[in-house]
């Protein structure tokens, strides 16, 4: 084993229920809209358009939620309540018919957003990193393994910001679901065990303040609190 020149850290990694043993987390990919009144709140066409991705850096996960201070150079900090695949196997050019073998389990997290940053990015077709992918930017709940809850194609989904009601959906309202999702993603990067998947935000999304209480959940997943802090 190599020695390190500076010090090397833990991997990230999250809680699985039921165990004391921990999920480490490799990549983390997002789905852009998958819900077709989130992708007409955000002026786009759910009908046309095929899925489209993009990365937040495994550091950025916040292991079932807590304190999240309001990141820097924003006006627009956006939630986004979405369900999140975790892979436990690898997979290239998968069919979605057997998508679902790579699936270890499920959990829920928030997409933080610097929305007006991601904004700016759109408009000169610059990259989306300054909006998605910030340090704390993905709190993730414990998962749970598909071998005790299965594979959930519907549910509700929500998302209460001090305790009013703001995002509300079903899974079964996906553009895309789960395995059509894990096998797009899978033309495009060899999925791995340790990937995780958000998948699409249900209609709703808004902003956040400086002392913001967030709790939000997939029936028959997992919750997730978070407090937004100065
Ligand atoms: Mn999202």
């Amino acid at each position: 084993m190599a020695r390190y020149v500076i010090p090397s850290w833990d991997l990230p990694a999250l809680p699985v229920r039921g165990t004391d043993a921990v999920f480490p987390v490799r990549r983390i990919h997002c789905v852009g809209r998958n819900y077709a009144e989130h992708a007409r709140e955000m002026g786009g066409d759910p009908d046309r358009e095929p899925p489209f991705f993009f990365a937040k850096p495994p550091d950025a996960i916040v292991p079932q939620g807590g304190d999240v201070p309001y990141p820097p150079l924003t006006q627009k900090l956006a939630y986004e309540m979405e369900l999140v695949v975790a892979i436990g196997k690898r997979g290239a050019g998968v069919q979605r018919e057997s998508a679902l073998e790579h699936v270890f389990g499920y959990a829920v997290g928030l997409d933080l957003t610097r929305r007006d940053l991601q904004a700016a990015a759109k408009e000169k077709g610059r990259p989306w990193e300054p909006g998605k992918a910030f340090d704390k930017s993905a709190p993730v709940s414990a998962i749970r393994p598909a071998s005790e809850i299965g594979h959930p194609g519907s549910g509700r989904i929500w998302l209460e910001v001090n305790g009013e009601v703001r995002q509300q959906g079903d899974l079964k309202q996906m553009i895309w679901p789960v395995p059509d999702i894990v096998a797009y993603l899978s033309q495009l990067y060899v999925l791995q065990p340790g990937d995780l998947v958000f998948t699409g935000t249900p209609a709703g999304v808004g902003f956040l303040q400086r002392g913001d209480e967030l709790h939000g959940g997939v029936d028959g997943v997992e919750q997730i609190a978070v407090r937004i802090t100065g």
